[in-house]
């Protein structure tokens, strides 16, 4: 195969043989080039001119390439499409080698383990992920932060759980077997996976199995095992500052599903993707990148056991009793840099002395973080302090060896203070010495031979040199000068004296730049020991972040302390959303109270489009996820039980994922839902069987109620157009109507926003169409048509319940299809009259 190719594509074919899957960037001289088919696809990628070069056989090889400067930019773009990039090296100067040169790949770049470049966004994680099927149909499943060195690793039950953490983390690339069930890697790729990778080994080595040892499970040992193995065999390099991996339990953590968390916007909003209007934008007021990626996380993973909720609510609470200090607290925190990726850099080598001297500054906040904690006096606070370890070792070598403002190039020297290393000081006098013995010399020439404007320079061609200009060359002794340079004004000269002076200054040079390379690696090494101490402070420095950021936000926004109740009581008074109310000003937005218990558990609510039923609906979840993550809620009061799962069905722009019918989806989360919640869940169904025929669609709204109502008993928020459903309150005892309401004026709708007990009384569809300025002529046609519907009028009651004993376990049974003429705008047969008011005092003064 290869015969005919010239030695140098051999050796090009016989290392891309080993990185088939990745792109090889193959270093020639100052250039990367690709070949053969690797060419034509990047040349595609990434717009840059395919050429072609003779190789050794018949026909000419595609070609292209980027200069090894531009790199970085490339590799992003093809890293951010989901490729990967083989980095392969000349390993030899050529300028020294007889023959080919050596090369070798040094790092394999995938999605999940870039490094540096502007795929990482500082307050977001870049994970991989790994997965290892079990023949008892479980997964092991572990995930790592390459940049940061943090792994953890857990055991799932169900495909849809796996799926779920890869949501949680946005996890860009997985590592699998390659056995691996093909229609479940495409359901990974289905939730924005970028990469699937394959690493069959998952036997621990000696090189990472210290990291493995508190884990007391074969799987999960094999599962972190996987992707060790992947994580050193692609990056080729030190990876000291893995943390040792730690075991996580999802039922540790309040469980939201993949759909629920993007139809809630907790950390990106369903049309834009981004950070922008979500929860995470809203509660954002972390001062340090490290705060702001464990803000992610919380909100990812809120809690469920009480004692540790309560424990940060407290935590907030002094803070925000404390309103100078934790103005302090901010002040300082700003000036502290990402000591956790600084210390992934650190081992990985790639840092240069200004990162150095970031790492020393964001040290020195540490002694007055803790003692404006210490200041507050409080248990708490001291706790919190004590896990703060300035790691002062770290903080005087950097202060005495590096200077305050040290180049980017290692290579220069001006790193190293005076001071710090006796040999370099006398390198350093040396070539000092030399400089105003010039500077001496100047003057003398000068004075010597009376040319005012003679200088003494320096360039690299000719090093020092004496300069006169041409009108003054009579008044140079002939025979002392050599003569070296001609300008066009002006002669340049040199003397034996400076010549060796010159060579002392140089070599002194010389020496100093490589000494202080030497000494900055050997600080690196010493800074790299001690590493898990800059781990351990920036866990500690994020979780104070964070804290400091909810008490900020919660003194802001005029937040609450949420109670629990251990009787599944919700009681909301003035409640809001915190992100609607932020975005509309907190005076227009208007607060609504919910209350629920065991008498409460279905809230079927009616009224308008546009009069904030989902709003309402999200805004309770949202309550609820932020009193369980530690945060205060928006409201004047809150009762709230602790659910330990959310699900909702709220119509969102792009239903449409996977081809599936917007109708099915619907259907699937209901399914979810259904199968999944438990008496201690949250469900939010916002018009649900909106998707199909009204006779369809309101049998099924029907009996998911019904199901719910009778065999789950979750808290449920269920909003409905169809107002037939009101009669249920009827039939199903724990289930009450509650209604926006919205009034009109001048026959128009005016939303009020405020939510009351009781059905809605009549449908508004028409007056929002006339909002919408649809033609006036076809809205007076509309009126007439309802008019007609309405004096047509065929009686719609819901199906009575159908006997409990004839459900099926696990099955909802539809009711049977009937009522011959319905219709769409009927007003509900006789709603109830409740009295708000007095009925919500009660509950609420309990
Ligand atoms: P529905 O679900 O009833 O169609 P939405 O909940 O989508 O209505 O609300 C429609 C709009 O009304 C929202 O975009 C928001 O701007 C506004 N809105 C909703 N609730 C409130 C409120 N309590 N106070 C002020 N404005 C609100």
């Amino acid at each position: 195969m290869m015969a005919g190719y010239t030695p140098m594509i051999q050796q090009y074919l016989t290392i891309k043989a080993d990185y088939q899957d990745a792109f090889l960037f193959f270093r020639l001289g100052d250039f990367y080039e690709m070949f053969f088919d690797d060419a034509i696809k990047a040349s595609q990628e990434l717009e840059i001119t395919l050429t072609s070069r003779e190789g050794g056989s018949e026909d000419r090889i595609p070609m292209c390439g980027v200069p090894y400067h531009s790199a970085p930019n490339y590799i992003e773009q093809l890293i951010s499409k989901g490729y990967k990039v083989a980095i392969c090296e000349q390993m030899e100067d050529p300028r020294q080698t007889k023959g080919m040169v050596k090369r070798e790949v040094v790092q394999l770049i995938t999605p999940g383990t870039v490094m540096d470049g502007k795929g990482l966004t500082d307050k977001e994680n870049n994970y991989l992920a790994s997965i290892t099927n079990f023949d008892d149909q479980t997964f092991g499943f572990a995930y790592n932060d390459i940049s940061t060195g943090e792994s953890r690793v857990t055991l799932l039950t169900k495909f849809d759980e796996v799926l779920n953490e890869l949501a949680v983390l946005s996890a860009k690339e997985v590592v699998v077997p390659s056995n691996f069930d093909g229609d479940l890697q495409k359901k990974m790729r289905e939730r924005d996976v970028l990469a699937i990778s394959f690493e069959e080994n998952s036997s621990i080595e000696l090189n990472f199995a210290h990291l493995l040892e508190g884990l007391n499970q074969e799987k999960l040992k094999q599962t972190a095992a996987r992707l060790f193995h992947y994580l050193f065999r692609s990056q080729k390099r030190s990876l000291d500052h893995l943390q040792p991996v730690t075991t996580y339990q999802i039922q540790q953590y309040m469980k939201i599903d993949y759909y629920s968390k993007r139809n809630l916007e907790l950390t990106e909003t369903i049309r834009s993707k981004g950070k922008r209007g979500s929860l995470l934008w809203l509660l954002d007021e972390t001062k340090t990148a490290m705060g702001g990626r464990m803000l992610k996380h919380w909100i990812d993973r809120p809690l469920i056991q009480q004692k540790e909720i309560e424990e940060r609510h407290n935590q907030v609470d002094v803070l925000i009793q404390h309103y100078f200090e934790r103005q302090e607290l901010r002040e300082n925190l700003k000036e502290v840099y990402d000591l956790e990726r600084l210390a992934g850099r650190v081992a990985f080598g790639n840092v240069n002395a200004r990162d150095l001297v970031q790492l020393k500054r964001s040290l020195m906040q540490v002694p007055f973080l803790k003692k404006i904690l210490h200041g507050m006096q409080n248990e708490q606070m001291n706790e919190i302090a004590d896990k703060l370890d300035p790691c002062e070792e770290v903080t005087d070598l950097l202060e005495q060896a590096i200077v305050d403002n040290p180049p980017l190039s290692l290579k220069e020297g001006n790193i190293i203070r005076d001071g710090y290393h006796d040999q370099l000081d006398q390198y350093r006098d040396a070539s000092r010495n030399g400089k105003s013995w010039i500077a001496q010399l100047e003057r003398e020439e000068r004075e010597k031979t009376g040319i005012k404007s003679l200088k003494v320079g320096y360039n690299r061609v000719f090093g020092y040199y004496i300069e006169v200009t041409r009108a003054n060359l009579h008044l140079l002794t002939e025979g002392q000068y050599e003569r070296k340079q001609t300008l066009t004004n002006a002669e340049r000269f040199i003397t034996p004296e400076l010549k060796e002076k010159e060579a002392l200054i140089l070599q002194a040079e010389e020496k100093c730049g490589e000494l202080e390379y030497n000494l900055f690696t050997e600080i690196r090494e010493m800074v790299k020991e001690q590493i898990p101490r800059l781990q351990a402070l920036a866990k500690a420095v994020s979780e104070l972040d964070v804290l400091q950021c909810f008490a900020q936000v919660s003194e802001e926004r005029r937040y609450v302390k949420p109670q629990f109740s251990n009787e599944r009581r919700v009681v909301v008074k003035d409640g809001r959303h915190p992100v609607v109310e932020k975005v509309l000003n907190t005076q227009e937005y208007v607060p609504n109270d919910c209350w629920m218990d065991s008498d409460r558990e279905v809230l079927l609510i009616t009224g308008p489009n546009m009069s904030g039923k989902s709003t309402y609906m999200r805004q309770i979840a949202l309550i609820s996820i932020l009193a369980q993550i530690g945060c205060y809620v928006p409201a004047t009061e809150a009762v709230l039980p602790i659910f330990d799962q959310v699900f909702t069905r709220i119509g969102a722009a792009d239903d449409l994922i996977s081809g599936q019918s917007t109708f099915m989806v619907e259907m699937l989360e209901a399914k979810n839902a259904i199968a999944n919640a438990t008496q201690n869940s949250l469900i939010l169904f916002d018009e649900i069987g909106r998707g199909t025929s009204t006779y369809d669609g309101m049998a099924l709204a029907q009996a998911i109620i019904e199901y719910i109502h009778e065999r789950i008993g979750a808290k449920t928020l269920f909003s409905t157009h169809y107002h037939e459903l009101t009669v249920l309150e009827e039939e199903l005892t724990k289930l009450k109507n509650i209604h926006v309401s919205a009034i009109e004026h001048n026959g128009k709708v005016v939303f009020l926003h405020k939510i009351k007990e009781g059905p809605a009384d009549k449908s508004y569809g028409i007056h929002v169409a006339q909002l919408a300025e649809l033609p006036a002529e076809l809205i007076r046609r509309a009126s007439e048509i309802l008019a007609e519907l309405e004096q047509t009028d065929a009686q719609m009651a819901p199906v009575k319940k159908v006997d409990e004993q004839q459900v099926p376990e696990n099955k909802i049974e539809t009711p049977a299809e009937q009522p011959a003429q319905l219709s769409f705008f009927d007003e509900p047969a006789a709603p109830k009259k409740v009295e708000p008011t007095s009925k919500e005092k009660r509950v609420i003064d309990k």
